[in-house]
């Protein structure tokens, strides 16, 4: 605080940030012209959060309503964090219409956390677990379940990811604790475009850190969803975990308290510090989505989005390719190759490069699969990905052959 005045707590210190410039554009002087200049920001995570959202956060970070103090300062047992997180958890609620009969639990550790948890939870009932293994996330997802009991791969693996494969071919055991699948591969663009049939009796558990609150979901089909926040529901920090109620209270005898779902539904979320702000933002972003028209409204905008950048490589001769299979078309993380089937590395340098200089930022695609990733999660505008879908009919018009 050393720079601050002294009176920096006093509530007229605190609204001073109101009045910055939108933060989406920014001014630059070139000669004696002013120029405005739109940025777009494709990042797979953390992405984009709704502008508005940010500056409504932006207040509160120096006075959270009438209290005097910083959002990121309220207590986790003060009544104003319990408005917090139960207005956070109504609104999950609503938007995806969960049971009475699943809990909503909030913890830390991320995705990556959730992979470990989720064994540790669920494994006792057979000691054996099904899982697709369809991208990358779902690959490590098996990889630490194995650490705690039986892991099957129930889906034939390719050389690479490019879709998930037809249901003759899955292999599901009636006596597996669970079915594990991750609905939408971030890193390869693979998404399941329904909810996969398991048998009868097994609960399916469903990784959905990057598709969470994009499209419609019926939460009974499942007996876990989980998710991180920092795609499409808030910043990183936070981990949501819905949970069919009576999965609870079987629990590995080794599991962690912190990714005990029992413990921690029984806390509420409050056995340790949670992620205060996390929350509070995973409470405004679904506000957002609430307020734009609820999770059928987001579907609608991804499907607009995609289908605008999907269509420019269909229609791109080959200079544009995606390896991914139409049926499996991720509608969230677009991932294409520029310059001919397997990616002109060079070429795809440049596209990424003269994007980021007319603002279309951060598209460089994984290192592990190249290339570029449009990722296209609920803030991103449908006039962002206009821009990104201009850009591409004008960088194959100067680069095409
Ligand atoms: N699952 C999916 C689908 C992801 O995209 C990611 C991260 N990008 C993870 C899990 C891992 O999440 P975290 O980095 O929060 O541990």
């Amino acid at each position: 605080m050393g720079s601050l005045p002294d009176v920096a707590l006093t509530t007229e210190y605190r609204q001073f940030g109101r009045h910055h410039p939108p933060r989406s554009t920014r001014s630059t002087s070139l000669t004696n012209h002013t120029m405005t200049q739109e940025f777009s920001y494709f990042a797979p995570g953390p992405a984009k959060i709704p502008e508005e959202v940010l500056r409504r956060l932006q207040e509160e970070l120096l006075c959270h309503k009438d209290t005097h103090i910083s959002v990121l300062e309220v207590s986790h047992r003060s009544k104003d964090f319990g408005e917090i997180i139960q207005a956070t958890e109504k609104t999950v609620r609503e938007l995806l219409n969960v049971p009475s009969n699943y809990r909503v639990v909030f913890m830390q550790g991320g995705g990556t956390g959730q992979f470990a948890a989720v064994p540790l939870n669920l494994m006792a009932r057979t000691g054996k677990a099904d899982y697709f293994v369809t991208g990358s996330w779902s690959a490590k997802a098996a990889k630490e379940a194995a650490k705690y009991g039986q892991v099957t791969e129930v889906v034939p693996r390719g050389e690479r990811y490019t879709g998930v494969p037809p249901t003759s071919t899955w292999t599901l055991d009636p006596q597996a604790s669970y079915v594990y699948y991750c609905a939408n591969e971030t890193v390869e663009g693979v998404e399941f475009q329904s909810v996969p049939e398991v048998p009868e009796g097994v609960p399916l558990v469903c990784d959905m850190s990057s598709n969470f609150f994009t499209r419609p979901v019926d939460v009974s089909k499942f007996g876990v969803i989980y998710g991180g926040a920092q795609k499409n529901i808030g910043c990183a920090g936070v981990t949501l975990v819905i949970i069919r109620e009576d999965l609870l209270g079987n629990p590995l005898p080794i599991c962690p308290v912190v990714f005990d779902y029992t413990i921690m539904d029984k806390n509420k979320s409050l056995y340790n510090t949670p992620p205060t702000f996390p929350i509070h933002v995973m409470g405004e972003v679904l506000g957002w989505v609430r307020k734009e028209g609820g999770v059928q409204e987001m579907e609608r905008r991804c499907l607009e989005k995609s289908s605008m950048i999907y269509s420019i490589v269909d229609t791109s001769g080959g200079f544009y390719s995606t390896v991914v299979e139409p049926g499996s078309r991720s509608r969230v993380n677009v991932v294409f190759r520029v310059g001919g089937a397997g990616g002109d590395e060079q070429l795809e340098k440049t596209f990424v490069d003269e994007a980021a200089k007319i603002g279309l930022l951060s598209l460089k695609g994984h290192r592990s699969v190249g290339g570029v990733r449009a990722s296209l999660y609920n803030a991103l505008t449908v006039k962002d990905a206009r821009r990104l879908a201009n850009f591409m009919v004008s960088f194959k018009e100067q680069h095409g052959a």
